[in-house]
C-alpha cells in the first residue's frame, strides 16, 4: 500500500530513497571525506553561518541537544531555558540528567512568549545562556527567534536555538540573529530519514573550552576528525550520501525557496481546516506543521486514516492532531487528506 505521510520526515522523492537502499560504501577515504566538507559548506550556507563548523552526529535530533548541555552549556553556565511544550521541556530533564543549573521560563501551550517579561526576567537573571526551540512542534507555535537574539544581546547572554524543526521550514539567519548555537537534525526539515543530528558552532561558541561532558558526542574529539572531513565513529554513510543529494539540490533556489514551497502547503491545509472549523492551536503558527482539534471521531481518527496508509500525528490532549508539511505532497494529495478526515469525523 502506499503511504502518504503527514508526520516526520514526510514523503521522500524516490530517486534519494534508493541512494539509502544500495551497498554501503567504505568511508575512512578521500572519497567521503570531500563529501563531507561539502555538507558542512552547504549547511553553513542555508543557515546562514560564515565563520562556524558543523558537528554531525549519527543520532537523532536529541543527540545534539544532550552534546550541547554536556560540552558547551556546561562551559559557559547556568542555562536559562524557555519552556513552552515537549521539546522546550527537554532542556530541562537533559540539564537536570547532567546535574547543571538552569532556570525555567514557562510559556503556555500554543502560546507565543511574552516577549516584555521574557526581558524583564532575563535581565534580573544570573544565567548565562538561553535554550529555546525556534518552533515548539508539540504546538506549532513559532517563537520569535530575531526578538530573542536581540534581548539575549542586551544582556550579553549567550544563545542556542533548536532549530529541528524549523530549519528549512521556518527563516533562520544565524549571524544575523546572532545564535551562538544551533541544533538540527536530518529527518524534519531536510525531508531525510532519521538517523543524522547537527550541532552548528558559530565562531563565538567555537572560541571557547568546552567540557568533556560525554564521550560520543565530544566537542573537541569531533572537531578534531573534522579537520580531516571525518566523524570519529562509524557515520551511517548512506545516509550522508542522502544528506549531500538533498543540499545540492537545495543549494539552488536557497533555503527561501524550500520555505516558500513548505509555507505554500501548510496555507493550503489551513485554509480546508478553516472551511471545516477544525480550530487550529498556535497563536503564530510555524510552517513546519499545523496543530488542530477535531470534534468527533476523536478516538478512531488515527487507526482510521493508517488503514488508508495516510499518517498524522496523534497527542494525548483530546481531539488534537498534527499534520506535517514537509515532505512531498501535491494538492490532491492535502485534499484526499482533507476529505479523509472529515468523513471520519462525520461517522465518529
Ligand atoms: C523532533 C525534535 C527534536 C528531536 O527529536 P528526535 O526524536 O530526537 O529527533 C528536538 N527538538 C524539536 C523542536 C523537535 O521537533
Amino acid at each position: 500500500m502506499k503511504i502518504y505521510s503527514y508526520a516526520f520526515p514526510g514523503n521522500i522523492e524516490e530517486d534519494i530513497l534508493q541512494i539509502g537502499a544500495g551497498q554501503v560504501p567504505y568511508m575512512r577515504t578521500a572519497w567521503f571525506s570531500g563529501l563531507m566538507k561539502d555538507n558542512e559548506r552547504m549547511l553553513l550556507k542555508a543557515i546562514g553561518c560564515k565563520d562556524g563548523r558543523v558537528l554531525f552526529y549519527t543520532s537523532s535530533g536529541t543527540c545534539a541537544m544532550e552534546a550541547v548541555v554536556a560540552n558547551y552549556v556546561a562551559a559557559v553556565g547556568k542555562a536559562f531555558i524557555v519552556d513552552g511544550g515537549t521539546f522546550g521541556h527537554r532542556w530541562i530533564e537533559i540539564c537536570d540528567y547532567h546535574g547543571l543549573e538552569r532556570q525555567v521560563f514557562e510559556v503556555p501551550f500554543a502560546k507565543d512568549i511574552d516577549y516584555e517579561r521574557l526581558d524583564r526576567e532575563l535581565g534580573g537573571s544570573d544565567a548565562k545562556v538561553l535554550l529555546c526551540p525556534q518552533h515548539e512542534t508539540s504546538s506549532g507555535q513559532l517563537f520569535d527567534i530575531e526578538r530573542i537574539g536581540a534581548i539575549c544581546r542586551k544582556y550579553g547572554i549567550r544563545l542556542v536555538v533548536d532549530a529541528v524543526s524549523s530549519f528549512l521550514a521556518d527563516e533562520l539567519d544565524m549571524d544575523r540573529t546572532g545564535a551562538d548555537v544551533v541544533i538540527t537534525s536530518s529527518q524534519k526539515g531536510l525531508n531525510l530519514p532519521p538517523g543524522i543530528s547537527f550541532v552548528i558552532l558559530s565562531a563565538k561558541a567555537l572560541d571557547i573550552d568546552f567540557v568533556h561532558g560525554c564521550y560520543y558526542s565530544d566537542f573537541q574529539n569531533n572537531l578534531k576528525n573534522l579537520t580531516r572531513g571525518q566523524t570519529p565513529y562509524s557515520p551511517m554513510t548512506t545516509l550522508f550520501m542522502q544528506l549531500n543529494e538533498r543540499l545540492r539540490r537545495n543549494e539552488a533556489g536557497g533555503p527561501a525557496e524550500v520555505i516558500r514551497t513548505t509555507r505554500e502547503k501548510a496555507m493550503y491545509f489551513r485554509e480546508k481546516c478553516r472551511e471545516y472549523g477544525w480550530e487550529m492551536s498556535a497563536e503564530r503558527q510555524s510552517n513546519a506543521i499545523t496543530g488542530f482539534y477535531i470534534r468527533k471521531g476523536v478516538d478512531i481518527l488515527f487507526e482510521e486514516l493508517q488503514k488508508k496508509g495516510i499518517y498524522i500525528m496523534p497527542s494525548a490532549r483530546p481531539g488534537y492532531f498534527r499534520v506535517s508539511h514537509m515532505g512531498i505532497q501535491s494538492r490532491e494529495e492535502i485534499d484526499a487528506l482533507v476529505q479523509a478526515i472529515h468523513e471520519i469525523e462525520m461517522r465518529g
